[in-house]
C-alpha cells in the first residue's frame, strides 16, 4: 500500500454493496437517502461536511464483522463513527463510501460491584454511564465537556480526557479491555476484567486513541473507582492571564491535588454565561480559575479548599468565591461545559488543543495572544489547566474571509511551533483526526511518522478503514 491510498483505487458505494450491507444489517439499518445521510456527513468540527454514500448502524459485533467484510471485498472506505462532537473531524466520510454508525450498540451490559469494572457498549453515551455508576456509590471519572452527547467508544477511539483528568487521568487509564472489529472483519478481544495483564503486546491500550483507524471498537470493559462523597468547588478571579496561568502551578508546587483545575479567560466565561444566561460571579476579571476538590471528609476537602485559596491570593488572585450549595456549584459546571458551544455561536472559529508540561501555561497564553495580536485576528483560551491542556479558539469575528483565509495557517502553524518549542503537543484531548494531520510533522519526528505507518498498514493493509485521518499525506 502507497503511503496514502489513490482515491481512484477505492470503490463505491454500488448497489451490490448496498445489497449485501442490508444482508448484513437488516434494511431498516442501511440509509441511502441523500436526506437520511446528511446529518452523518458532519460532526462538531468547524462547518465541514462530506456526504457519505451510505450509512449503516449495526446492531451486534457479527454485524459490525459483516460490514467490514463487504467493506474488504469490494475496498470500500468505512468511517467509524459515534456521537459525532468530534472536534477534529474523525468521523467526517473525507473519502465517502459507508459511515458505519455505532448509535444503536448503545446498552450497559454490566456494572459489577465486586470487581470494579463497567461493561458497556461503544454507544453508550458518557453521562448516562456515569449516572448508572453514581447510583450504586461507583465513580467513572472521565468527563469531556460534551459528555451529554458524545459517547464511550468515541471517548475510547479519541482517548478523552475532560476536567476531572488533573486528578483522575484521561479515558486510557481506565480502560481495562476491548471488543474491537479489524478491517478485514476478524475480532480481537485484549484484556477485560484484569486490573494487571502483561501477556503480549497491550492491544487495548494501542487502539486507545488510534482515532477510528486501526479498528471498530464494539465492547469496553472499564475500570471504576469509589464515588467521593464530597466535592466543592471555588473560583478565583485573577487581574491577568498570566498570573491566572501561573497560579495553576503554584498550587501544586504547595502539595495540592485538585479534582480539577480549569482555566477560562474572561470571553471565554461571558460567552457562555450569556449564553446560558447564568451569571457567573468575577466574570469582569481578565482570567478565572476554576477549582475543584474531593474527597471522603468533609474537614479535610474545606481545608484544602481554604490552603488552595491562601495560595491563589497569594499567586495574585483577586478573590475567593465560594459558590453555596450543589446547585450553585452545578451552575458553574454548566457555565464551564457551555463554553465550546457558546464560542462555536458567536464567531466562525478555528479550535486548537494545545498541551505543554503545566509550568508552561504562562509562557504559551502570552505566546498565542501575542502571535494572533499581531496577525490581527481574535483568540479566546480556555481548558483543563491542571493537564497544562489550553484550548486557543482563533475566531473570525467580522474580519472579511479574504483576510481570515490568508492569515488563519499562518497563525495555526506560528502557535504550534510555540507549543512544541516549550515541550509540548498539537493535540491534548481532541486528536489529529482530518483537520489537523497535515501539522502532525511539527510535532512528531519522521521515525515516529513512519512507525505510525506501518502500524496502520499492519491492522489495515487495503487503507479502507477511516483513511486520510490522522497521518499526514
Ligand atoms: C462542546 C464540546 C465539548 C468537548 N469537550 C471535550 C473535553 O472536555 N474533552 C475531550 O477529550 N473532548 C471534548 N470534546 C470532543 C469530543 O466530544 C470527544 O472527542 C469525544 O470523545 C468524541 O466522542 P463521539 O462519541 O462524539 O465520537 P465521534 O465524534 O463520533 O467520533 C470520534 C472519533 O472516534 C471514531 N470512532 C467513533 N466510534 C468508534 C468506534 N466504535 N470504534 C472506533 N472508532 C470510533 C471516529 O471515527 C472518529 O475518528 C468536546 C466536544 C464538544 C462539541
Amino acid at each position: 500500500v502507497a503511503e496514502e491510498t489513490p482515491r481512484s483505487s477505492f470503490g463505491k458505494a454500488t448497489p451490490a454493496v448496498v445489497e449485501a450491507l442490508r444482508a448484513a444489517c437488516g434494511p431498516a439499518h442501511v440509509i441511502t437517502s441523500a436526506e437520511e445521510r446528511r446529518p452523518y456527513g458532519k460532526d462538531e468540527t468547524e462547518d465541514l461536511w462530506f456526504d457519505p454514500e451510505v450509512v449503516v448502524r449495526p446492531r451486534t459485533t457479527a454485524e459490525v464483522s459483516a460490514v467490514m467484510r463487504v467493506a474488504t471485498e469490494h475496498r470500500v472506505p468505512v468511517t467509524p463513527r459515534a456521537g459525532g462532537t468530534g472536534l477534529s473531524g474523525g468521523a467526517l466520510p473525507v473519502r465517502g463510501g459507508i459511515v458505519l454508525s455505532i448509535d444503536r450498540m448503545n446498552a450497559i451490559l454490566e456494572i459489577d460491584r465486586e470487581n470494579l469494572v463497567a461493561v458497556v457498549e461503544p454507544g453508550v453515551v458518557t453521562q448516562k454511564l456515569q449516572e448508572a455508576c453514581e447510583a450504586v456509590g461507583l465513580y467513572y471519572p472521565p468527563d469531556p465537556a460534551s459528555r451529554g452527547s458524545c459517547t464511550l467508544g468515541g471517548n475510547v477511539a479519541e482517548n478523552a480526557g475532560g476536567p476531572h483528568a488533573a486528578k483522575y487521568g484521561v479515558t486510557k487509564d481506565f480502560v481495562l479491555g476491548l471488543e474491537a472489529v479489524l478491517p478485514d472483519g476478524g475480532v480481537v478481544r485484549p484484556g477485560g476484567k484484569l486490573l494487571k495483564n502483561r501477556t503480549g503486546y497491550s492491544l487495548a491500550q494501542l487502539l486507545v486513541g488510534s482515532e477510528g483507524t486501526l479498528a471498530i471498537v464494539t465492547k469496553i470493559w472499564l475500570k471504576l473507582i469509589p464515588l467521593p462523597r464530597v466535592r466543592r468547588c471555588m473560583l478565583v478571579p485573577f487581574p491577568s492571564l498570566e498570573s491566572a496561568a501561573a497560579g495553576v502551578s503554584r498550587i501544586y508546587r504547595a502539595g495540592l491535588y485538585p479534582s480539577a483545575l480549569e482555566f477560562m479567560e474572561r470571553n471565554a466565561i461571558r460567552f457562555a454565561s450569556e449564553h446560558l444566561r447564568i451569571p457567573v460571579p468575577g466574570g469582569d476579571a481578565e482570567a478565572l480559575l476554576l477549582l475543584e476538590f474531593d474527597g471522603n471528609r468533609e474537614d479535610a476537602v474545606e481545608a484544602d479548599l481554604e490552603r488552595a485559596g491562601e495560595v491563589c491570593l497569594e499567586a495574585g488572585g483577586i478573590d475567593c468565591l465560594l459558590p453555596d450549595g450543589p446547585t450553585k456549584q452545578e451552575d458553574l459546571w454548566k457555565v464551564r461545559r457551555a463554553i465550546g458551544e457558546a464560542v462555536k455561536k458567536t464567531s466562525v472559529y478555528k479550535e486548537e488543543d494545545t498541551v505543554v508540561p503545566r509550568a508552561a501555561l504562562p509562557a504559551l497564553v502570552r505566546g498565542v495572544k501575542e502571535i494572533c495580536g499581531k496577525a490581527g485576528i481574535s483568540v479566546v483560551c480556555y481548558g483543563h489547566a491542571g493537564d497544562g491542556n489550553l484550548h486557543c479558539n482563533v475566531l473570525r469575528m467580522d474580519m472579511d474571509e479574504k483576510a481570515w483565509n490568508e492569515r488563519l495557517p499562518g497563525v495555526v502553524e506560528e502557535i504550534f511551533r510555540l507549543t512544541v518549542s516549550l515541550g509540548g503537543m498539537i493535540s491534548g484531548e481532541h486528536g489529529i483526526g482530518w483537520s489537523q494531520r497535515r501539522y502532525l510533522p511539527l510535532a512528531l519526528p519522521p521515525e515516529e511518522i513512519a512507525a505510525m505507518r506501518a502500524i496502520k498498514r499492519a491492522f489495515d493493509p487495503l487503507g479502507i478503514l477511516n483513511p486520510d485521518k490522522m497521518l499526514p499525506e
